[in-house]
């Protein structure tokens, strides 16, 4: 419940004029519910029209991009770039390929990526983009003559000095390749800074791939540290999800000691009681490009279950929700509670609904937003931009410690800004305080613009 005046009323203008942006008004309404806590030593802000300002995209595009299949008939996608906020840096986030793409999830991710973008400490606003193009069953053509249409609208809007867009669901490296061999092809510049999230032989940068779901760990080993006393040593993990972020975000779990005993794809779960065998599931999602119920076909004694929400069902000490928005509702909340849940970490974009939130954090269970424990790919784009401008590589190692200082940066400034607005441990609002001043001060000193 939002109760201060201002909020208030941005908040019913905002559900007024977006009323068909169930996904933008979720995340909008989150992020007001924090700034209650502040808003009221800051009259400046309403006086500057402020937060009616924030809550509105700088510019939002939206495209037809038409192309031919491998049967020769015509196709008609829809692509969109929401740039959201500029206010400290040129607008920066990923593009996502997926059939349930519309506006209002594009503008929830470009207004949560603002806010990411600012607790990097990197200087990046914030943007996002996308097609309802599903990448998947499609031949390496078809992608590539798809990706081509798509820049061919795209290129005009972006630019390394204004907006530089990265890959997201359905989005990964073929896709970030094929989109910036157009992007050259008609600017005719090798501007490598304008995408990231491109290969090792043209500028992309080394732990990039990695660097989502190792970020989420080294968050979520720093709150277990700091706020428990606890680690990943000897914890069972379940996470959701089976693409780049749930991924690497199992790899680096390993690494750090804990077991990971369930992943999904959208079509359902995989249960592996020893620990998932990362080299046969990397070898099904990223080189045959399969479903994950193979991995049960070729594990003996694993299980796939039907239907991915169920996997909260699953007994974990710690969940990293990494596949989608809104992936867990209230009872999967619930029954991560009763099975002794000790924390649950974003790695996906808002995969809680508001009432799974409102349950881990009432039982006391750790819970950090995406916002702040996903960021770790975005400050890796924003190192893969400084690399690009410098026209040097940094070695993996090199990358991977600066990603690592930057997570545990994000932490402290999700935890001290808790502490500061009287909620200390709740790296929710922590998040969104901390990554609101920033941009806000920015906003204030940069006039009504
Ligand atoms: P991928 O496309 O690599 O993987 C997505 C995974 O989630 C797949 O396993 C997919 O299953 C599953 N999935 C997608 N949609 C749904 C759905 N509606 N319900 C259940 N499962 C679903 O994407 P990423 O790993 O890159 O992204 C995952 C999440 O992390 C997203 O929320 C993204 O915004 C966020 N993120 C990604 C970053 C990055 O660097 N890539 C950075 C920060 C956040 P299937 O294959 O069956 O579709």
């Amino acid at each position: 419940m939002i109760s201060n005046a201002y909020l208030k009323r941005v908040y019913a203008d905002v559900c007024r004029r977006d009323a068909n942006e169930p996904e933008f008004l979720q995340a909008v309404q989150e992020v007001f519910e924090s700034l209650e806590l502040v808003v009221d030593q800051h009259p400046e802000w309403e006086r500057a029209g402020l937060i009616e300002r924030f809550v509105e995209p700088e510019r939002v595009v939206s495209f037809r991009v038409p192309w031919t299949d491998d049967a020769g008939a015509v196709r008609v996608n829809r692509g969109f770039r929401v740039q959201f906020n500029s206010a400290i840096g040129p607008y920066k986030g990923g593009l996502r390929f997926h059939p349930s793409v519309n506006l209002s999830v594009i503008k929830f991710l470009g207004f949560e990526q603002t806010l990411k973008n600012s607790l990097t400490t990197l200087p990046m606003g914030g943007g996002k983009g996308g097609s309802d193009f599903d990448p998947k069953g499609k031949s390496d053509g078809e992608v590539m003559r798809f990706c081509q249409s798509f820049m061919t609208e795209l290129y005009r809007h972006i630019g390394q000095f204004t907006d530089t867009p990265a890959g997201d669901i359905g989005v990964g490296g073929r896709e970030v390749a094929y989109l910036y061999g157009q992007y050259k092809r008609i600017v005719n510049r090798f501007e490598a800074g304008v995408l990231t999230g491109k290969g090792l032989t043209f500028g992309g940068s080394l732990a990039r791939t990695q660097a989502t779901g190792y970020g989420l760990c080294y968050y979520a080993a720093e709150a277990l540290d700091h706020l428990r006393g606890e680690s990943f040593q000897g914890k069972t993990v379940v996470i959701s999800g089976s693409g780049n972020v749930a991924q690497y975000a199992a790899e680096k779990c390993i690494q750090l000691g804990g077991k990971v005993v369930a992943m999904s794809d959208s079509q359902g779960y995989i249960y592996d009681p020893k620990g998932v065998d990362l080299q046969v599931l990397f070898d099904i999602k990223q080189r045959r490009r399969a479903r994950i119920s193979v991995y049960a076909d070729e594990v003996p004694g694993s299980e796939y279950h039907e239907g991915c929400r169920n996997i909260w069902t699953v007994k974990c000490d710690i969940a990293l929700p990494c596949a989608s928005q809104n992936e867990m509702d209230e009872d999967g909340a619930k029954a991560l509670v009763a099975n002794g849940c000790i924390g649950v970490f974003e790695g996906a974009n808002m995969p809680l609904t508001p009432e799974a939130i409102a349950v881990v954090q009432s039982n006391g269970l750790l819970y950090s937003p995406g916002k702040a424990s996903n960021a770790g790919g975005v400050a890796t784009s924003g190192l893969e931009m400084s690399q690009n401008s410098m026209r040097l590589s940094w070695s993996f190692d090199e990358v991977d410690q600066r990603l690592h200082e930057i997570m545990k940066n994000i932490y402290k400034a999700c935890y001290d800004a808790s502490v500061q607005c009287g909620r200390p441990g709740d790296l929710m609002v922590g998040a969104n305080i901390a990554g609101f001043l920033k941009v806000a001060d920015a906003m204030m000193a940069q006039g009504i613009v």
